[in-house]
């Protein structure tokens, strides 16, 4: 069992710092929030003043933050940045959906002191993150991924070696982005037939087992009451955030540009769910894009 840190407790770092402490880790945590240390320490976790002294006797470093500005900070801050107090030998595992560049810059940076460095960003939303069933894809060397695989595997049930440093970040906004017109598209095909008579149930079956089916049709059916148990039978609470899809758009966007990548379906997406975010649905989940083309009210 390992000595590991965790930086970051919100939605997801949260459970799957305890999903750690489960697997028998011995796991120091630290975040800005007060309340979210005492719930995972309640749990069975050791915490510290700060982040500094949690990762110095740490064989790994786990961290689940918002943003790249965030991990960039917890990083590589010149003044309380962790890079100065990791132990050589040590590997950074980083879980936060960032960027890829901000990822390959800080796996530089950490391994000029000898530090390792994987990008892990995952899938599986907060659900994934307590039942510890999430997908990582994980950017970094062949020897990197070997080290981390044991220690992922406590926290989720798929793990990809997606290849170098920022692969796993690449994989992820691809991911998303494919997810998002999966979900485009089954609402406007769902409202079409319902605008015309069709009953929502009859017309799922019909394109599940047609050549239309997909993720978002056949399990996450964003038409309330076609199925139980997914958000939009559920007013479109729980599930994941129409904020995060808009952010993943953004950061899928933002490689498309360096890339020099063609990425119409990922660009309309981007902007329908910045749309729907600034009409006051950002808490909602992402499959409430079905009410953008309701044919009911007009
Ligand atoms: P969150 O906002 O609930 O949690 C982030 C946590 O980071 C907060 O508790 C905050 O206090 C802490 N934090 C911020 N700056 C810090 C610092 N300098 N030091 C210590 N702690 C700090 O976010 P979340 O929903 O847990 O998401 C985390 C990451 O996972 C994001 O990158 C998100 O895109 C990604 N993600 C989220 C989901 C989801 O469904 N929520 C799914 C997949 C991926």
């Amino acid at each position: 069992m390992a000595n590991i840190a965790f930086v970051g407790l919100g939605n997801m770092g949260g459970p799957m710092a305890i999903n750690l402490i489960k697997a028998g880790h011995k796991v120091c945590v630290f975040d800005l929030s007060e309340s979210a240390v005492a719930q995972v320490v309640e749990q069975g976790a050791s915490t510290k003043v700060s982040a500094i002294d949690c990762v110095k006797d740490a064989r790994f470093i786990i961290s689940m933050l918002p943003a790249g500005k965030h991990v960039d900070a917890v990083y590589l801050s010149p003044e309380t940045g962790l890079i100065n107090h990791i132990a050589k030998g040590s590997v950074v595992i980083d879980s936060s959906t960032i960027d890829a560049t901000t990822s390959r810059k800080v796996a530089t940076a950490l391994a000029e002191q000898g530090v390792g460095f994987v990008d892990a960003p995952v899938s599986g939303g907060v659900g994934g993150a307590v039942a510890g069933t999430l997908s990582f894809m994980v950017g970094g060397s062949d020897d990197e991924f070997k080290q981390v695989e044991p220690i992922l595997d406590a926290m989720g049930k798929n793990i990809f070696h997606a290849g170098e440093h920022g692969a796993g970040q690449i994989a992820k906004v691809c991911n998303n982005m494919l997810l998002s017109v999966l979900m485009v598209g089954t609402s406007e095909a769902l409202q079409l037939g319902l605008a015309n008579g069709l009953d929502a149930k009859v017309l799922s079956n019909i394109m599940s087992k047609s050549s239309g089916s997909n993720w978002t049709l056949d399990v996450y059916n964003p038409c309330p009451d076609v199925m139980g148990n997914v958000p939009s039978s559920n007013d479109y609470q729980g599930g994941f955030m129409v904020d995060l899809m808009a952010k993943d758009l953004g950061l899928a966007m933002d490689t498309a540009v360096d890339s020099k990548s063609s990425t119409p379906m990922g660009a309309l997406a981007r902007s329908l769910y910045a749309m729907h975010a600034a009409s006051g649905n950002g808490g909602k989940d992402f499959s409430s894009i079905f009410n953008l083309f309701n044919h009911s009210s007009k």
